[in-house]
């Protein structure tokens, strides 16, 4: 491919061991530029679904690495700690396996799957918040936009704050 492709590894769920990448790429849509998403295993040179929006190409590379191996050789990955703060709270969750909804999914995977506050990796069906970046206590809602996932200990510290503050807050402290 000679287009230039920003890759980031992919943690959480089927792609848990950062062996697959999410990649982006220009493209034109109806004459305007966008992006196209495509989900690629750079080890072995294979795209695994090319889509329009992130959330559908992780949804259908998802399901061939579901049909395509077995439940047994599906391994946990390994626990991965935040860069600014280690969230061992929610580790023992980690195993349960759990129905998550639909909603919680798309912001979920909206966050890449990491804590929208500290990055570090969060399971799908863990404990983490639904977090509001403008706290319903101050005028914010439960619009999409206003929702990202955060690990329980961010959320935890962050309380009332909005997420400006917080991140603020905590550099302060530092
Ligand atoms: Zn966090």
């Amino acid at each position: 491919m000679s287009a230039p492709m920003l890759q980031r590894p992919i943690f959480g769920g089927v792609f848990g061991d950062g062996r697959y990448a999410l990649a982006t790429m220009p493209a034109i849509v109806n004459g305007l530029h966008a992006v196209s998403f495509m989900v690629i295993e750079p080890r072995e040179g294979s795209v695994l679904s090319v889509a329009e929006d992130k959330v559908r190409a992780l949804a259908s590379a998802r399901r061939l690495l579901r049909l395509s191996s077995p439940v047994s050789a599906y391994v946990e990955p390994p626990w991965r700690q935040g860069q600014l703060f280690p969230c061992t709270e929610v580790s023992s969750a980690a195993t349960r396996r759990k129905r998550v909804s639909r909603r919680r999914r798309a912001i979920f995977w909206r966050g890449e799957g990491r804590c929208f506050y500290c990055r570090c990796s969060l399971q799908i069906d863990g404990q983490w918040a639904a977090e509001h970046q403008i706290p319903l206590a101050l005028g914010g809602d439960d619009a999409p936009l206003n929702l990202v996932p955060s690990c329980v200990r961010c959320n935890s510290r962050k309380r009332d704050r909005t997420a400006l503050e917080f991140v603020r807050d905590r550099g302060d402290s530092q």
